[in-house]
């Protein structure tokens, strides 16, 4: 991607923009809503307390290497609150991860990406497609939402243990 992309107003007020990482032949993508102040700076997606729970206990708990998968943004570049027209300009880019990438599972992690991917409408309901695999018409892979890091871990122990669950059956799934 390109790391100067000026396709919304956000980049004037980042550092930097924040593009995915791992490796190209990852069978899972992690595709998170927006950079958050430590993607910023260390210009890695889902370095934050949030993203650390991701890949250093839930990851883990489930099986799951999380140097084998490979991590992203809906939204590049770090700052206030999504715009729809942010969304909408930095969507190619993801689309570029994802044709490059040929994930079996893309799991979207919280609203923007989820609706991004399921090309839903404003008002879904994120609780009506969690914890279940949606094939669409669009790649090959099946895309699996599930709620952002940071709200499972405002949420405590219950919630972690159903997102270990559901990461459990991801694994399952691309290990078939
Ligand atoms: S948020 Fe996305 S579209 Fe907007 S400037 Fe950053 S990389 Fe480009």
């Amino acid at each position: 991607m390109d790391l100067d992309c000026r396709r919304c107003d956000r980049r004037s007020k980042c550092q930097q923009v924040v593009p995915g990482v791992g490796p190209a032949s990852a069978s899972i993508m992690f595709v998170g809503e927006v950079a958050d102040p430590e993607d910023d700076l260390l210009g890695r997606p889902h370095s934050g307390r949030a993203g650390q729970l991701l890949q250093v206990r839930l990851l883990p708990a489930a099986g799951i290497d999380p140097a084998s998968c490979y991590f992203t943004l809906a939204v590049k570049c770090a700052g206030a609150a999504v715009r729809e027209q942010e969304v909408q300009a930095c969507r190619g880019w993801l689309w570029q991860e994802l044709q490059e990438v040929k994930p079996r599972v893309v799991v979207t992690l919280g609203a923007i990406p989820t609706r991004l991917l399921l090309r839903l409408k404003k008002s879904f309901k994120m609780g009506d497609v969690v914890g279940r695999f949606h094939a669409v018409d669009y790649m090959s892979a099946l895309i699996a939402p599930w709620y952002s890091p940071g709200w499972v871990l405002q949420r405590g122990k219950k919630d972690v243990g159903e997102a270990v669950r559901f990461l459990i059956s991801i694994k399952e799934k691309v290990s078939v």
